[in-house]
C-alpha cells in the first residue's frame, strides 16, 4: 500500500467489494431492526434462553457499549452484547444475539475450525504487522528477495486467518437459525428475516477475505519474480 502502480487497481477492487458488503449489511440490519419480534423478547433474553436450551451454564451474558460490538470470548466465557442488541426486541437484534450464542455452542462442542482459528490468531497478528515493513525493507535493500518473500509469507498468514474465519462465522449463524427455528423465540415467518440479516453479516467476512486475497495477489505480481541481479 505504499506506492502507486497498475496493480493498485486490485487494492481498489478489494476496497470497493468491502464497502459494498458493509453498505449491504448496514441496510439489511437497519431494515430488520425496525421489525419487532412478536414474542417481545430482547437480545439478552434470547441469548440467555438459547444458552440454557443448549445446556450451557458457564457462559455469562453482559452488555457492552458501542454499535455492533457483539462478541463471544471463549477464554473468559463471556458473551457480550452491545446496548442496541441487548435491549432491543427487534428481529435483527435477536439474530445477532443468537449468532453469538452459536459461537458459545461451537466452543462447548469443540468445533474444530474455531480451535484452528484461535490457534492461528497470534501468528496472523504478527504476520499482518510485519509483512509490509519486511517487504518495504526488502525493496529498500535493493530488492532483497529473501526479505520480500518472508514478508509475502507473513501476509498470507493474515489471509489464512480470514479464510478459517469463514466456516466459523457461517456455522455460528447456521446454529443460531436452527435454534431460533426450533421454537420459543421467533415465529416461523420471522426466521427468514433473521437468515437475511445473518447472511448479510457473513458476506462482510467473505468480502474481507477476498480483499486480502487481492492484496496478496498484487504482492505476488509485483515481487513474485525471483530473478536475482
Ligand atoms: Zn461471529
Amino acid at each position: 500500500m505504499f506506492f502507486w502502480d497498475p496493480t493498485y487497481i486490485l487494492v481498489i477492487i478489494g476496497l470497493l467489494i468491502s464497502m459494498a458488503a458493509s453498505a449491504y449489511v448496514n441496510r439489511t440490519f437497519r431494515r430488520y431492526d425496525t421489525v419487532r419480534s412478536r414474542s417481545g423478547v430482547t437480545g439478552t433474553d434470547a441469548a440467555r434462553y438459547i444458552l440454557q436450551q443448549s445446556g450451557i451454564n458457564d457462559v455469562a451474558v453482559q452488555e457492552i457499549s458501542g454499535d455492533l460490538t457483539d462478541n463471544y470470548n471463549g477464554q473468559t466465557k463471556i458473551l457480550s452484547l452491545s446496548n442496541s442488541t441487548a435491549q432491543s426486541t427487534s428481529v435483527a437484534a435477536i439474530g445477532v444475539a443468537a449468532h453469538e450464542c452459536g459461537h458459545a455452542v461451537q466452543d462447548q462442542r469443540n468445533y474444530i475450525p474455531m480451535r484452528i482459528r484461535t490457534a492461528i490468531v497470534p501468528a496472523a497478528n504478527i504476520g499482518s504487522t510485519l509483512s509490509f515493513p519486511l517487504i518495504l525493507l526488502g525493496v529498500i535493500l535493493g530488492m532483497n528477495h529473501t526479505l520480500i518473500n518472508i514478508g509475502i509469507a507473513a501476509f498470507s498468514l493474515a489471509l489464512l486467518f480470514q479464510v478459517v474465519t469463514l466456516p466459523v462465522e457461517f456455522n455460528a449463524s447456521r446454529r443460531a437459525i436452527r435454534i431460533l427455528a426450533s421454537g420459543g423465540i421467533l415465529a416461523a415467518d420471522e426466521v427468514p428475516m433473521v437468515r437475511h440479516v445473518l447472511t448479510a453479516a457473513a458476506l462482510t467476512y467473505v468480502a474481507a477475505a477476498l480483499s486480502t486475497f487481492l492484496q496478496l495477489l498484487r504482492l505476488i505480481i509485483l515481487f513474485g519474480n525471483n530473478d536475482r541481479d
